[in-house]
């Protein structure tokens, strides 16, 4: 097939963000599966959304597979095991933000011997689709953790009806390469979510959008849509101006489809869906095998680690072991962090576990760390042009500091997106993301008050 032939650029740009360095230092690096952890600690809270209550205790031996949590809440999804063997402890973990939660530790009998029952679902009707993308225990991947059952049946509900499913490769997010390797290694899981979602949903044109500075993902999408493109179904990949935050969802609505999401509106109120590639591929791939999610991908990079890696790991395993089967660090690491350096957290110990939705490690030398000295707001506005969102934020940080939570609300910084573009072009390094993050957590207490 030509390749220039399913290919759609659009002319759309959005507004701000950032001409980031791209770093994709894994991008020709193929997935590896690391050995099976000794021990895995399964968070029965991986998703927005209800805690999981435990469905094993101490003692019990589990299959790779085998569903080990689960809510009867409408906003959950279910947990599995990642490994097979015993379970060592049901009680209190410590995730990566320091949170504590419920979690399920397995010690491994190094098999990962998988669970007997595991077969493809069957899948006769909407409900029965909805069921399996639930039982699969499926979250978005890209970083969201929102149950994607509960994401489809919101978007079926909505008026007007949603007609366009936008598959979300663009990965802007500097180091980071699963998605890209999503595209390159499993194209016809990518395409097989595809059609399930079009077949059950109802969507009327599909859309994945690539950033242009991933070309062989872009190009291995299109071979394998080959004369797919355009016959039975409208699938166009899309190939995106390289500039952060291409992937934040507001931002490929806009340029894909010329829609504008309005502030305090989902995507499905202009009639999309926007999902991420990696869970699109866990669909197709669970509709085939009807194996859930108990492994993810990891891109592992950074001047610290002899790396990178694109890394395959259960669910469960600990940082610290996937540091240690890249070698360890080269040197003591000034900062690791989890997901990207835009968005991503840093990390003060790494004994927390693997998420569903974790896509990165990386851990930097002192030396590639500059220690910016905070200077007074200097009122030179480029906080306000980086910003997508078209907010204000160096009022913002004003206000977060003087707690004043109606300001606050006003210049909306509830639709703050935490994207990181503002901090990103302060000459005066200002910490503005902490105190967007400040003025929304003022904003919820008040309204949790207002009820209690
Ligand atoms: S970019 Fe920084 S210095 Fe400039 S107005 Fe915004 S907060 Fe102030
Ligand atoms: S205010 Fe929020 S959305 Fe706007 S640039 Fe800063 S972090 Fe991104």
């Amino acid at each position: 097939m030509d390749i220039a032939k399913g290919l759609h650029s659009p002319l759309r740009k959005f507004r701000g963000g950032v001409p980031a360095d791209h770093q994709k230092n894994a991008a020709d690096i193929p997935l590896q599966s690391i050995p099976v952890p000794g021990t895995v600690a399964i968070a029965l809270s991986q998703s927005i959304g209800a805690p999981c209550s435990p469905l094993v205790a101490v003692g019990d031996h589990v299959y790779a597979g085998q569903k080990i949590g689960d809510s009867d809440k409408t906003i959950s999804a279910p947990v599995h095991a990642s490994v097979s063997g015993k379970v060592i402890a049901v009680g209190e973990i410590v995730l990566s933000n320091g949170i504590k939660c419920q979690g399920i530790t397995i010690e491994s009998d190094g098999k990962r011997e998988d669970c007997p029952d595991i077969s493809p679902p069957v899948i006769e009707s909407l409900e029965d689709f909805l069921n399996a993308v639930r039982e699969s225990g499926l979250v978005g991947m890209g970083g969201a953790g929102f149950p994607t059952h509960a994401k489809l049946r919101s978007a079926l509900k909505s008026e007007p009806a949603v007609d366009t499913l936008i598959i979300n490769a663009a990965e802007c997010e500097p180091y980071i390469c699963v998605d890209n390797r999503e595209c390159m290694e499993y194209p016809q899981n990518i395409i097989n979510g595809i059609r399930a979602l079009v077949q059950w949903i109802g969507f009327k044109q599909v859309i994945i959008g690539v950033e242009d500075n991933k070309p062989k993902g872009l190009e291995r999408l299109l071979n394998c849509l080959g004369e797919e493109c355009n016959a039975d179904m409208d699938i166009k990949v899309s190939s995106l101006h390289s500039r952060y935050p291409q992937g934040a969802e507001k931002m490929m609505i806009y340029v894909t489809t010329g829609r504008i999401v309005p502030i305090g509106k989902l995507p499905s109120d202009v009639g999309c869906v926007v999902m991420n590639v990696e869970t699109c591929s866990v669909i197709g791939r669970y509709l085939r095998t009807g194996r859930p999610v108990i492994s993810r991908s990891i891109t592992v990079d950074g001047d610290a680690i002899d790396g990178p890696y694109n890394l395959r790991v259960p669910i469960g395993t600990s940082i610290q072991d996937i540091i240690d089967y890249c070698g360890g660090f080269t040197e003591p690491p000034y900062k690791i962090i989890l997901g990207g350096p835009m968005m991503g957290l840093a990390l003060s110990d790494t004994t927390a576990p693997i998420c569903k939705q974790n896509n990165a490690i990386l851990a930097f030398r002192q030396t590639s760390i500059s220690r910016l000295v905070k200077w007074d707001c200097i009122r030179c506005g480029r906080c306000v042009e980086a910003c997508p969102m078209g907010l204000v934020p160096e009022k913002l940080e004003r206000y977060a500091r003087y707690r004043n939570v109606e300001k606050l609300k006003e210049l909306n910084v509830m639709a703050c997106m935490e994207c990181g573009s503002c901090a990103f072009h302060c000459p005066g390094n200002r910490s503005l993301v902490q105190y967007m993050k400040m003025g929304k957590q003022l904003i919820r207490e008040e309204a949790q008050k207002n009820v209690n």
